[in-house]
């Protein structure tokens, strides 16, 4: 029996994760779970799970969760403190789930207790980077890529050494927009931006799909696990979002991961491991499918991947930057206050604006991450609708 604790259980990534072990109770027991307000999302899922404890980010959403859960047992808490304290409590696995740098804290409680986490929050190990691997490797915990294309490179990567990997080939979907001209990119709704073509998946991830910064921040998140050298991770359009990415060996053999686009199957990997075990996804037919396609990204129209490849190449600094402007300024396409192309722009100003020293501390990380949402703030004001 695994003990799991959620952290972000009321999200995409959470509610998939939810679903795999309520479908295996003889397999998951679970201990905490949290999430940033979503209340009864939260004690009905602490509910049907009888988790031990149930916590929201959000304090002023204390009452309502206590209420709810009045009479189970279940133990509640608020505040980020309380996430993060939820996190250091022992158990088997941790799903970090939770979208945004205000993963950060948690993740690294469960990475100081040397835990098993399932990392799907890219934007805490982008904004940490090499702080993060280095306490991980001093705390002996382990990190499973639950990012499907991550996922799959850890599955092609299974007992090889890094030395015989002449390439990392990350493939994208190219999102909704693949096909569009940039100027026909410029009137896009936040409606059109979050309807990807492949996957379901929360705001934040589907507009970054759509600008491609999900494939930057996937490029600085697989250079962090997988640390092959930069320039040795490609990356290709692949619009069926069939192979999730794959390894290119030094003899010549390039092993992929395949099946269809379900984040069911890289959690069941996570929670599972080193076992497997079953989902309930579709099985891929690839006679149905009939054709699997690729292009070279064009960094013209999805200047992303550049801005992020240079962030990556630059100081450690850098990568936190672009996240934290990254975040300001999807929230503000989705808050209608800015367009869909001033997005990357916000991120680009903010880059060129601030320069920092490499952070030597998480605490240096969060300082980075607090200055730049303010200059990302003000930047939008540049680019106001
Ligand atoms: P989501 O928006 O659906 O869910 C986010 C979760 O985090 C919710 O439970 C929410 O309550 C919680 N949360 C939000 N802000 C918080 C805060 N300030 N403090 C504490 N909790 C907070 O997001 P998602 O799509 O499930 O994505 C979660 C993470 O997984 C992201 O980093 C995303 O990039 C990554 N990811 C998601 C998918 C996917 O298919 N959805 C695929 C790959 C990677
Ligand atoms: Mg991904």
């Amino acid at each position: 029996m695994k003990s799991i604790t959620i952290l972000g259980a009321t999200g995409s990534v959470g509610g998939s994760t939810l679903d795999l072990i309520e479908r295996n109770p003889e397999r998951f027991r679970v201990e905490a779970l949290t999430a940033n307000c979503d209340v009864e999302r939260l004690a009905a899922a602490a509910r049907r799970t009888r988790a031990k404890l149930a916590v929201v980010a959000d304090e002023t959403c204390h009452r309502a969760l206590s209420d709810a859960l009045a009479g189970t047992g279940i133990e509640t808490a608020a505040g980020a403190g309380a996430v993060a304290e939820a996190a250091a409590r022992p158990t088997d696995l941790t799903m970090a789930a939770i979208v945004g740098c205000a993963g950060l804290p948690p993740v690294m409680e469960a990475v100081r207790r040397g835990g098993t986490i399932a990392l799907a929050n890219k934007e805490a190990l982008v904004s940490a980077g090499t702080l993060m691997t280095d306490a991980v490797r001093r705390h002996q915990a382990t990190l499973l890529p639950v990012d499907s294309e991550h996922n799959a490179i850890f599955q092609c990567l299974e007992g090889s050494d890094l030395d015989s990997v002449r390439r990392i080939i990350l493939t994208a979907s190219g999102g909704p927009f693949r096909e569009w001209r940039r100027a026909d990119m410029a009137s896009v709704t936040p409606e059109q931006a979050v309807k990807h073509p492949n996957w379901s998946m929360g705001a934040k991830i589907s507009i970054d799909s759509a600008t491609m910064m999900n494939k930057g921040l996937e490029l600085v998140e697989a250079h962090h696990l997988f640390p092959v050298g930069s320039e040795r991770i490609e990356i290709v359009v692949h619009p069926q979002s069939v192979i999730h990415s794959m390894v290119d060996y030094v003899d010549g053999s390039v092993l992929a991961q395949l099946g269809t686009p379900d984040m069911r199957t890289p959690i069941a990997y996570a929670l599972a491991w080193p076992a497997r075990m079953g989902t309930p996804c579709e099985p891929l037919d690839l006679t149905t499918l009939g054709r699997l396609d690729f292009e070279k990204p064009d960094m013209e129209r999805f200047p992303a991947l550049a801005v992020a490849r240079d962030a990556l190449e630059g100081s450690a600094a850098r990568p936190a930057i672009l996240n934290a402007a990254n975040e300001v300024a999807v929230r503000a396409f989705l808050d209608r206050r800015i367009g869909f192309l001033d997005i990357v722009a916000v991120v680009v100003d903010t880059l060129e604006r601030y320069d920092p020293a490499d952070p030597a501390t998480l605490e240096e990380v969060f300082a980075i991450d607090r200055e730049a949402r303010i200059l990302a703030e003000e930047g939008l004001k540049t680019h106001c609708l």
